[in-house]
C-alpha cells in the first residue's frame, strides 16, 4: 500500500481505497486520512467506466503476449492509448457532475 501526506494534517497515512454508490451506477472511489477524516476522491466510474477498463485491460494482457507481431501490437497500442483518453475524459464529466460541492 502506498503511503502519503495528508494536506490538512500534515501527517502520513496508508491508502485504503473505498468505492461508495453515487446515484444510478455512478460510483465514487476514495479514501480517507485516519488522522483527521478528510476525504481524498480519487475519481468517479459508472457501468460505462468500468466496461471500457475491462476493455483495456484485455488489451494490456494482449499487449504484454509475446507472440504477436509489431504490426497488430502498435494497432493495439493506438488503441490502448485511444481508450484511456476516452476513460479520462468519462471521469473528468463524472467528476464536474457529482463532486461534493465544497461550503
Ligand atoms: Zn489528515
Amino acid at each position: 500500500m502506498k503511503q502519503i501526506n495528508c494536506d490538512k494534517c500534515e501527517k502520513d497515512f496508508d491508502i485504503e481505497v473505498k468505492i461508495e454508490p453515487v446515484i444510478n451506477d455512478v460510483k465514487r472511489v476514495f479514501f480517507i486520512c485516519p488522522h483527521c477524516d478528510s476525504k481524498y476522491i480519487i475519481y468517479y466510474l459508472d457501468a460505462q467506466i468500468e466496461k471500457q477498463q475491462e476493455y483495456i485491460r484485455i488489451i494490456q494482457n494482449k499487449i504484454s503476449e509475446s507472440e504477436i507481431d509489431s504490426k497488430k501490437h502498435k494497432k493495439l497500442c493506438k488503441e490502448f492509448k485511444k481508450l484511456k483518453r476516452e476513460i479520462g475524459l468519462n471521469m473528468d464529466k463524472l467528476k464536474l457532475k457529482y463532486e461534493i460541492r465544497k461550503s
